[in-house]
């Protein structure tokens, strides 16, 4: 360790990836014992070899070098002399790649409105970014005002996505904000993410990086992950068919521990609920200040580095990148194919609405898949009773798992296949968890097609929370000036009770 300046930690990962290599080998309280090189392993060695190494050696292996790339100019970006006491953009003008069009086009999905997210939020929105879609479950405690720019004492116990939705408009009133007060795992439709250019994950979870990985690629969408504890920091950019994806950065051993935990479904919800990590205002606006910049490259089109992650040591003040190796076998390589858009609502349709629609075109035998979980029953061993329900995995809390007789936790019985033959076919596609503009996938054995509910479009993606309402429609001509009261409760209504009138 003293020699190679390495910390005992590093070591040990380092062995363990020689190890699932089936490179060493270790024995408990012996040591390690190097295997010789055969077909078996050669092939991962040369892997490994690869990855490291001197710059002479990376660039023999066709591996474009780590350092700065010149940037290549925009030949079509016009010349414009900015007025800088009226336009709030002006200086971006003279960025050689900054197209105001662009950035003001675009449309960001950020997950999670916490340390990290407050201060890509703020940078989108300095940024002018156009449309800003905010998701997060939490609500603001006092704990997240050391490190949350968007946050103040008053919000205590308010929505997280809310109010950073709110504040990002006040910074900035020519962007275009919406939220969602949710479960990105469970509750926002895939339609969202098809219309957006870019998602940025600002997550302390596995499980939520996961979906959020697996949404993506489905609609062939860039994402920005960022993670940060204490000190340390990176930043990875993953993009569809170009190098690793997050999936592909997990370790067996991960891998294992989330279907480990999958097999109780209900303890999993649980401690991602209440997942916490110790982190900095500073390292916060470290990570998510080049989470917002890889953004802004995707969104100007310049080149960005996907499928490798950017380490930051705040400690030693290190950086560097290392390149992932993209898995063959990866769960998540795949893109969905033409997509169908009906004009059905999740609220409204059926399950046997949806399923008559698929096998017009896939056949009697048709099956749709849902992406979320069902319980259809609780069994308690103990006691031997069985409990009948039809409700989405995400409905149902730990607490309401255990039996009622004998507190036993239940077990359940899941699924998400709808073949036709279920006696609840009649509940509306709502009502078994499908978030509204959602699309399915429906397939016959042999091909799938893909349904949109197009038809929530415009409830699902409006991007107008905390803009001044259209016209209010003044009521026999005298208007009572006195507070909306629900002007300060919830995004429906203006923020700021003051609306201008035209009469
Ligand atoms: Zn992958
Ligand atoms: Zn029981």
């Amino acid at each position: 360790m003293n020699q190679l300046g390495v910390s005992r930690a590093t070591l040990r990962e380092a062995l363990k990836t020689l190890e699932e290599s089936r490179l060493i080998e270790g024995r408990p309280n012996v040591g390690w014992f190097v295997h010789a090189i055969d077909e078996s392993n050669v092939a991962k060695a040369r892997e490994l070899a690869r990855q490291d190494g001197s710059p002479a050696e990376r660039s023999a292996a066709n591996e474009p070098p780590t350092g700065p790339l010149r940037i290549p100019v925009a030949p079509e970006k016009p010349l414009h002399i900015p007025n800088l006491h009226t336009d709030r953009l002006g200086t971006f003008e003279f960025i050689s790649w900054w197209e105001r069009e662009k950035v003001q086009n675009a449309h960001v999905l950020v997950v999670g409105a916490g340390a990290l997210g407050n201060d890509v939020i703020k940078n989108l929105a300095l940024m002018g970014v156009g449309y800003i879609y905010i998701v997060d479950f939490d609500t603001i405690e006092a704990a997240n005002l050391s490190r949350s720019v968007l946050f103040r004492e008053s919000d205590n116990s308010r929505s997280k996505a809310e109010v950073a939705a709110a504040r990002a408009r006040a910074l900035n009133p020519q962007v275009h904000v919406q939220y969602l007060n949710g479960d990105v795992m469970t509750q926002l439709g895939l339609g969202v993410i098809r219309r957006m250019d870019v998602v940025i994950g600002c997550l302390d979870n596995r499980e939520a990086r996961l979906a959020i990985n697996r949404f993506c690629y489905w609609m062939n969408k860039p994402w920005v992950d960022g993670a940060i504890q204490e000190l340390l920091g990176l930043v990875r950019v993953f993009v569809p068919g170009q190098g690793a994806c997050y999936e592909c950065t997990l370790t067996e051993a991960a891998i294992r521990d989330l279907s480990l935990r999958y097999s109780c479904p209900l303890l999993a919800r649980q401690n991602i609920l209440l997942g916490k990590v110790p982190t900095t205002p500073t390292i916060a606006s470290i990570i998510g200040g080049i989470q917002s910049q890889e953004a802004l490259k995707l969104i100007n089109g310049m080149p960005v580095e996907p499928g490798k992650v950017i380490h930051y040591n705040g400690m030693v003040n290190e950086m560097h990148t290392t390149a992932y190796v993209p898995r063959a076998d990866c769960e998540s390589h795949w893109t969905y194919g033409v997509i169908t858009e009906i004009p059905a609502r999740a609220e409204h349709t059926t399950l046997e609405d949806l399923l008559r629609i698929a096998r017009a075109d896939l056949g009697a035998e048709a099956v749709i898949e849902l992406d979320q979980e069902l319980i259809t029953s609780l069994f308690c061993p103990v006691c031997q009773t069985l409990e009948q329900v039809i409700k989405p995995l995400n409905t149902v809390s730990f607490e309401a798992g255990h039996c009622p007789t004998c507190g036993t936790l239940r077990e359940t019985k899941l699924t998400h296949l709808i073949t036709g033959e279920e006696n609840f076919l009649h509940r509306t596609l709502a009502n078994v968890g499908v978030p509204s503009l959602h699309i399915l996938r429906a397939h016959n054995g042999q091909e799938y097609r893909f349904y949109e509910l197009t038809g929530d479009l415009a409830e699902a993606l409006h991007f107008h929370d905390f803009q001044p309402t259209e016209q209010p429609k003044p009521a026999r001509g005298r208007i009572h000036l006195k507070d909306d009261p629900h002007a300060n409760s919830a995004g429906t209504g203006p923020v700021s009770g003051r609306i201008k009138l035209h009469e």
